[in-house]
């Protein structure tokens, strides 16, 4: 197959090195419904990547991601890279990388936990283990490795 060539964006993010098929909850991360309404989403599902087989590329014109949004992809998607575009340059491009605390991105998954309960608690997860990655809630000390599940 011929290699997608996607239309380069003057300013915004792409997120790269998506693993394959995980394009759509990136999406819903990034929440499209709080783009600008003139900004273009353009989405590449099962594109050839030497690194990782296939992968998927989401672009987003005239938006960079907040933290926390970096946080929720680093957990869905540990491979991807986001490269931030200003004037057609690519002004900064990174790994995701996961940062040892994760506050108000996963919800708990104990239902009694503090962070469920109506107090505005945000949650709140220590990096328990990197490679495959778990995570702890820093109330109830419950584990989590599904993250896709347990997306605030
Ligand atoms: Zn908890």
């Amino acid at each position: 197959m011929r290699e997608l060539k996607i239309t380069p964006i003057k300013n915004g993010t792409v997120i790269d090195h998506i693993g394959n098929g995980l394009a759509l909850e990136v999406l819903r991360i990034i929440g499209i419904q709080s783009l600008d309404k003139d900004s273009t989403v353009s989405v590449a599902l099962h594109v050839r990547s030497g690194k990782l087989g296939w992968k998927d590329i989401v672009k987003v014109e005239n938006m960079e991601l907040s933290p926390r949004k970096v946080n929720a992809i680093a957990l869905i998607a540990p491979t991807a890279t986001i490269s931030i575009i200003r004037e057609f340059r690519v002004r900064e491009k990174r790994v995701v990388d996961l940062p040892d605390r994760i506050v108000g991105v996963l919800r708990c998954p104990n239902s009694n936990c503090i962070s469920n309960q109506v107090e505005p608690v945000e949650s709140e997860f220590e990096v328990a283990a990197r490679r495959p990655v778990v995570l702890t809630c820093a109330f109830c000390d419950r584990r989590v490795d599904d993250f896709l599940h347990h997306l605030a």
